[in-house]
């Protein structure tokens, strides 16, 4: 900045008297080395250009400033410090006012000499002397001023140069405002919730992101709190979407007005509003919340058909000192918000106590931090021969009152917790303890399998995946039976998350692979880029989807598709698991498509090691 203003003053005072026409392209040629000046931000550019025409033009001082009720000075040149950015003014104290009202130039040599200006403000309490404003028309609007003032009156009065580079400069800023206008606007559509004019989902979880990140810095507590319309799809059903949409509004509002003004309100999602309260323990958000539920409860909302009446639903969550992101808090809130709608609705629902309902999201933060993860394994059976071949890993949480959960009920929590790599490093690790174990006690053979899933977050760790090749070559090592190069554990993925990025999978899967763990294509059937992921990654194993199996003897398409699969993959030399398999006949139609392998409860349950 100080640089290009030294400069622009350099400029300015080496400049010879030129002609009208060349001193200005003179000027212009300087104006185009601040526009198009790389290093230069938005507003230090507007700081230079005006820097660099004060100069130019002989003034002291420069402003742009624009008029609501008051002047307000948005950009200073005035290397005396005086006038600074920011300046707010009454607005008849200023000259700027007279270009503003009159929307043309106004230009005075001498204030002092002037019959009207002598005794006003500006000379009088600042001591400027000469003035010169332009209007800035920012699009169609006339807000703004562009003004130049000098110290002492001027000797030479401006010339018509002058006055014409003033205008090209006043039109080039507007130009520049507007289309600075145009950004902040989209800017803010993009994170404003069209219908409710609140924060949207993606500014709420910006600004939470930062409110975290503050709060954990200053040591400061919070609450987030979800709020869920009751039955509000009855709403849209008897009075149609229109009036739904108005309720919201409404709601939006009426919960607006009810917070405090520390707080903030987001929409989160179709008739779910998101609550931030600042600096509050657990008692201070309940009270409030629960007022906010009375005052719904109590006021009617006035609709184009009516008065309607409405109740709503919150859950609170906080983040725990250890927490290393909201997501925690979120998760909290809207297990809580569930257990609200699940106790009848219209009521306010925070952290389950210990002995009372589980608390889903605490449990499973608990489990995994503590390195209580456990894991179940499932029997794979040889379809022909019957003989149990291999076996599949599969997590599980208990909670705080013994129950046991299945991976179904905690899997995706834990994986809106970003939990998901601790639990598979906890799996891996015991699936590996447990197959050296039964390899090393005799009652298994190296040949017999043990599946593990692997979620991609975790292939794309490089030192999880380093740190699960050295505990593998640790129990390896001290396996009293020797392994050969193919290794017992397979490794299951699904193409559920990935899509996008098939190369970095391929690169992030090579050391495992090159160990000697295989592959095995899980859920195979559910998505259209399975094929895909066939063709392009070394797969043993293919396990078929449990609901095709589930569906297949009453669609025959899908027998079709198994039975075609099963051809496939033998040609391909690719071993398939039909999964789900609940009775004998099954079993007994797969052997028969050709499929090789079998899991399910005709089999077997999961059972904990
Ligand atoms: P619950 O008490 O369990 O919350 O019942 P509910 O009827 O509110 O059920 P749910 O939360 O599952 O349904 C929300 C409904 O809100 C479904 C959806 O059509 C409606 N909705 C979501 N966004 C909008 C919107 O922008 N405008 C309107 N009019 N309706 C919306
Ligand atoms: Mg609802
Ligand atoms: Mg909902």
């Amino acid at each position: 900045m100080t640089g290009i203003r030294q400069s622009a003053a350099r400029l300015a005072s080496k400049q010879p008297r030129l002609g009208d026409a060349d001193r200005n392209l003179e000027r212009m040629k300087g104006l185009g080395r601040i526009v198009a000046a790389r290093d230069l931000g938005e507003d230090d550019r507007i700081e230079a250009l005006l820097a660099f025409a004060a100069s130019s033009l002989g003034a002291d001082i420069a402003a742009l400033g624009d008029f609501s009720d008051v002047y307000t000075a948005r950009y200073t040149y005035d290397p005396s410090g005086a006038f600074v950015k920011g300046t707010v003014v009454p607005a008849a104290d200023t000259l700027c006012h007279a270009v503003y009202l009159s929307r043309e130039l106004v230009v005075v040599e001498d204030l002092l000499a002037h019959p009207l200006h002598a005794t006003s403000h500006l000379p009088a309490v600042t001591g400027i002397r000469s003035y010169a404003g332009v209007p800035v028309w920012v699009g169609d609007g006339m807000k703004s001023v562009l003004a130049f003032m000098g110290r002492e009156p001027r000797r030479h009065p401006r010339d018509e140069a002058d006055i014409a580079f003033m205008e090209l400069l006043a039109a080039w800023l507007g130009n520049y405002l507007r289309q600075k206008q145009q950004r902040d606007m989209l800017e803010h559509l993009a994170l404003t919730d069209e219908l409710t004019g609140l924060l949207n989902r993606r500014a709420a979880e910006q600004r939470l992101a930062e409110e975290f990140a503050h709060a954990k810095r200053h040591d400061e507590g919070f609450i987030v709190a979800l709020i869920d319309l009751d039955h509000f799809k009855s709403i849209n059903d008897r009075y149609g979407h229109a009036v739904g949409d108005e309720v919201l509004r409404a709601v939006a509002k009426l919960l607006e007005a009810s917070l405090r003004t520390e707080d903030w309100l987001a929409r989160w999602g179709g008739e779910e509003f998101l609550v931030f309260l600042r600096g509050v323990d657990e008692n201070r958000a309940l009270f409030i919340m629960e007022r906010i539920g009375q005052k719904l409860r109590e006021t009617p909302i006035q609709t184009g058909v009516g008065a309607l009446r409405l109740t709503i639903s919150t859950g609170l969550g906080y983040p725990d000192k250890d927490d290393a992101e909201i997501g925690v808090a979120l998760a909290e809130a809207d297990s809580s918000l569930y257990r609200a709608k699940q106790q009848g609705r219209d009521r306010v629902e925070v952290r389950a106590q210990s002995g009372g309902t589980i608390w889903l999201a605490q449990a499973v933060k608990n489990a995994v931090r503590e390195g209580k993860v456990r894991m179940a394994t499932q029997n794979i059976v040889d379809l022909a021969s019957g003989e149990v071949v291999a076996d599949e890993a599969l997590a599980r949480i208990q909670t705080p009152d013994g129950r046991i959960l299945p991976a179904g009920e905690f899997i995706e929590t834990a994986e809106g917790m970003g939990l998901m790599l601790d639990i598979d490093r906890q799996v891996v690790t015991q699936a590996m303890a447990h197959c050296s174990q039964l390899v090393s006690g005799g009652s298994k053979s190296p040949g017999f399998a043990h599946f593990v899933n692997l979620s991609p977050q975790f292939l794309a760790r490089q030192d999880l995946v380093m740190e699960t090749l050295t505990t593998a070559q640790n129990y390896c090592t001290q396996c009293e039976v020797e392994i050969g190069p193919v290794k017992p554990i397979v490794f299951e993925i699904t193409e559920r998350q990935f899509l996008n990025n098939l190369d970095s999978l391929e690169a992030d899967l090579k050391p495992l692979l090159e160990f000697g763990f295989r592959l095995a294509l899980d859920d195979f059937g559910s998505g259209y880029s399975s094929f895909l992921y066939l063709a392009r990654l070394p797969i043993s194993f293919l396990k078929i989807e449990g609901w095709m199996v589930a569906n297949m003897r009453q669609d025959k398409k899908i027998a079709g598709i198994i039975e075609n699969l099963a051809k496939f993959a033998r040609d391909q030399g690719i071993i398939t698991i039909a999964e789900w398999i609940e009775d004998a006949e099954t079993a007994r139609i797969l052997r028969e498509m050709g499929i090789d392998w079998g899991q399910g409860w005709h089999f077997g349950r999961p059972e904990l090691v």
